[in-house]
């Protein structure tokens, strides 16, 4: 394959990078990575009003985050508001485009008309045969929206697809769409497709809900004498539950993602995985993927998302973080305490925590005054005072007190055995129900560290007995 393929992400800065805008960039990213061509940024911000610079800022920030570089400066589609112009121009020179003074009513009339006779709703052309002088004329004192005059009797217009081959669409199916509002602005259809031409991008990736778009626009590419991309149009990414993504179906902005502790691997991974179940699970970030990546793979059916899918890559990617990284991580949920003490505690509890709050749930191992959860209290109450007595009695007994030699000793004087047994004295010193191997938090705790905690559970236990 060429050396010279050019993607682009070509996003809207009105509003945030959100999952499904993630999976065009990736897939634009991907491409252009594994043929060794350039990847760009291009924000589409011809749409003023909505256009803000806080979003330009948070999409770069979002890609950088993700790993997806791009090549080059980043454009902006305004600044080639000029050629947008003249590109107009010289259709509307070859009567490629013409000026629409039809009115809204007018439009949704005709609409509802051509509806009720079973036909599309499409428009009805009343304009197309203006000559240029009426044109001029009514254009002094009407206000007006420009048309591309693509629908015709006869004729197609070819897309060519990666995917699907070529996508053939007879012109008499296609609608004369407007390119310019009545205020003057374009809509999105003519400047993505000369910015493409402009930026010289020979490989489109986008969603299938652009298939249409790309008819229009390999039709105004071709009349304006350029070459239109290959395109490629993937199937739509839908929610969980199969509807279309949405904030309920489980949407999210990758600000929102970040914010909630998300190592962005998972996000690269699960994303990189749909419709390609030949990528090894060891490919964590979006260069691994990259090697992997192969375009045919890519589904033209729609896909489901899963968050949960991705929060299990998440966890896979926490257990195999160095220490250094899962301290930074975990720190911000648990009491401070030192450097040293603050590695040992993640290696401990590394592996039994799925994000890097749950280490919240493993206080009381550094801090034995960390308020216990609900089940934990419901543990140690049930054991009892007298059980923890024994324990304390057990461990003090003991020359070399390990786990080991420790349970036996408590099975002996307390007649406990199995749950019984190990689910208190590991409440007691973990403050969890679940968690790292009891030998290890003996180590972890040492010698008073041990009895502290016995003691402290006996305390709790008595007090909860003079309560109740
Ligand atoms: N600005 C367009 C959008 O965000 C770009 C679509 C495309 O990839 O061509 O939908
Ligand atoms: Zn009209």
């Amino acid at each position: 394959m060429s050396a010279n393929v050019v993607t682009r992400f070509a996003p809207s800065p009105t509003g945030l990078l959100h999952i499904g805008n993630v999976r065009t960039a990736l897939l634009n990213w991907l491409y252009a990575r594994k043929h060794g061509g350039r990847f760009l940024l291009r924000f589409e911000d011809t749409d003023q009003d909505r256009s803000e610079l806080a979003y330009v800022d948070a999409i770069k920030a979002d890609l950088c985050w993700l790993g997806l570089d791009w090549d080059g400066d980043v454009l902006f589609q305004s600044e080639h508001a000029a050629s947008h112009a003249g590109a107009l121009e010289k259709l509307a020179d070859q009567g490629l485009a013409y000026r629409c003074f039809c009115s809204e009513t007018k439009l949704n009339l005709d609409r509802k008309l051509a509806t009720s006779r079973g036909l599309p709703p499409r428009y009805a052309g009343h304009c197309r045969h203006l000559s240029a002088r009426e044109s001029e004329r009514r254009a002094a004192t009407e206000s007006f929206v420009w048309r591309l005059r693509v629908h015709a009797d006869d004729g197609d217009v070819v897309v060519t697809d990666a995917l699907r081959g070529h996508v053939s669409f007879a012109l008499r199916d296609l609608d004369d769409p407007v390119v310019v509002r009545s205020d003057g602005s374009f809509t999105f259809l003519l400047p993505n497709a000369v910015d493409d031409a402009m930026d010289g991008i020979t490989h489109t990736l986008r969603g299938d809900d652009h298939l249409t778009n790309s008819a229009y626009q390999v039709w105004l590419l071709e009349h304006l004498g350029y070459v239109p991309p290959v395109y490629l149009h993937h199937g739509l990414l839908l929610g969980q539950d199969g509807t279309k993504l949405s904030k309920r179906s489980g949407s999210h902005s990758v600000v929102e993602l970040r914010d909630e502790g998300l190592l962005p691997g998972a996000l690269i991974q699960a994303m990189g995985r749909l419709g390609h179940p030949n990528i090894p699970e060891t490919a964590h970030n979006a260069a691994a993927l990259a090697a992997h990546f192969q375009a045919e793979h890519i589904s033209t059916s729609s896909v489901r998302w899963s968050d949960d899918e991705m929060w299990r890559w998440h966890t896979r990617l926490l257990h195999e973080l160095d220490v250094e990284t899962l301290v930074a991580m975990i720190q911000p949920h648990v009491p401070s305490c030192s450097l040293d003490t603050m590695a040992l505690f993640a290696a401990l509890i590394g592996k039994n925590i799925e994000r890097a709050s749950d280490a919240a749930h493993y206080q009381r191992l550094l801090d034995i005054h960390a308020p216990l959860d609900a089940d934990a209290l419901r543990v140690l109450k049930e054991a009892g005072a007298g059980f923890y007595q024994a324990a304390l009695d057990a461990w003090q007994s003991l020359a070399e007190a390990d786990w080991k030699s420790w349970t036996m000793a408590v099975k002996e004087r307390t007649g406990c055995k199995g749950r019984n047994l190990f689910m208190p004295l590991r409440v007691a010193l973990s403050g969890a129900v679940h968690g790292p191997e009891m030998s290890a938090v003996v180590g972890f705790l040492g010698e008073d560290g041990v009895k502290a905690r016995v003691e402290d559970a006996c305390k709790i236990c008595g007090k909860q007995q003079e309560v109740s």
